[in-house]
């Protein structure tokens, strides 16, 4: 049963729960025990944390839901090892969460939201709207469980699944927070990034949290006339001081910023976007990820976005082969999970109200 005036626990920082135990009457040192029982050993139930008495279990019951999500279905690539999963929240939501085994990592591409309001033109995600932000906990579990479900060990979280995280910047900052906490054993922040389209007043709030996560810009043009056609927040939040921005990040945290750059045939691949993109960023520390455009037809997008076509891999061979003369460090992203809508701008739930 899913009591409604039940409070999720899960997503509770450590200072929320000695918060909550002190209100029960309890020691402060519980906290600690239970918050190492909802985010270490990942239990599903308040009986499985064994040096809980059994009295405060029971009272937790009353007051508390311990799971978040439960799995609706999950999927494989039939041509690489990507799994996609279902989760549907406790409001019925559903999302989608992605596992990219790799050769030395399994990565974990999470949501933070319910669709998203931002209608990049390139994104699934963004044709689908918009709905609610996930919790703490919400966002957590997408980890806990898929590390379950798998039975194998994630080491690495991309915050580039449905939604655009620092939209949702409470629960992601929680989150994170909660991963960063010593009495966790399963993740380090060094191997979290989280991925924004830039919404700057947050990036620079996120450089200033101390977390040193590592952050990931969507860019995907360097001129702001073409910004604003796919990615309409650029409007609001424009490219020079989006810049400005991720420069601040990475002297604040001593890192490299990733710069995620998806190639749309005759939009973004052209020569002078070869030179754009050398001018930004020859005197800063970053890493170009070329990424193909993935299909979007699953959604029959319409307008603007139903014109869009992927860069021919010649000319992305040709593109990254140019930025590479001009020193600048660049890969390009492995399309996986495309024949699962799994892949990079795929994901998305048709919403049924
Ligand atoms: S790319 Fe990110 S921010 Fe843009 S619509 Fe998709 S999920 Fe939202």
């Amino acid at each position: 049963m899913i009591g409604k005036e039940l409070i999720q626990i899960k997503g509770m920082a450590l200072d929320e729960l000695e918060f909550c135990l002190e209100e029960l009457g309890e020691k402060k040192f519980r906290a600690k025990q239970i918050f190492k029982w909802l985010y270490d050993s990942g239990v599903t139930s308040f009986d499985e944390m064994l040096n809980i008495p059994k009295n405060l279990r029971n009272k937790l019951k009353k007051i508390y839901i311990l799971n978040t999500l439960r799995v609706h279905s999950h999927q494989s690539s039939k041509i690489d090892k990507t799994t996609k999963f279902i989760f549907e929240t406790n409001k019925y939501h559903k999302i989608e969460s992605v596992i990219i085994p790799e050769r030395n990592r399994t990565t974990l591409c999470l949501s933070t939201q319910v669709g998203c309001p931002l209608d990049c033109k390139f994104c699934a995600t963004g044709l689908m709207g918009y709905k609610q932000n996930l919790t703490s906990g919400e966002i957590i579990d997408q980890f806990l469980m898929t590390s379950r479900n798998l039975g194998k060990k994630i080491t690495n979280i991309v915050y580039m699944g449905m939604g655009e995280p620092l939209l949702n910047f409470e629960n992601t900052l929680k989150s994170l927070t909660i991963f960063n906490s010593d009495l966790i054993s399963n993740i380090h922040l060094k191997h979290i990034t989280v991925s924004t389209v830039g919404i700057i007043p947050n990036i620079y709030k996120l450089a200033d949290s101390g977390l040193n996560v590592r952050l990931a810009l969507s860019l995907h043009s360097c001129f702001n006339n073409i910004r604003n056609k796919i990615m309409p927040i650029n409007k609001k939040y424009p490219l020079e001081k989006l810049i400005d921005a991720a420069k601040y990040y990475a002297v604040k945290t001593g890192s490299k910023i990733t710069i995620e750059y998806v190639m749309l045939k005759g939009i973004n691949d052209r020569n002078e976007d070869i030179k754009g993109l050398t001018k930004l960023f020859s005197q800063m520390p970053i890493k170009i990820n070329i990424i193909p455009f993935n299909s979007l037809k699953h959604m029959n997008p319409t307008g603007f976005s139903g014109e869009l076509e992927p860069t021919s891999k010649e000319r992305i061979k040709e593109f990254v082969e140019k930025l590479r003369t001009k020193n600048l460090q660049i890969t390009i992203r492995d399309s996986q999970g495309e024949d699962i809508a799994a892949a990079c701008g795929q994901l998305a739930i048709k919403f049924n109200n």
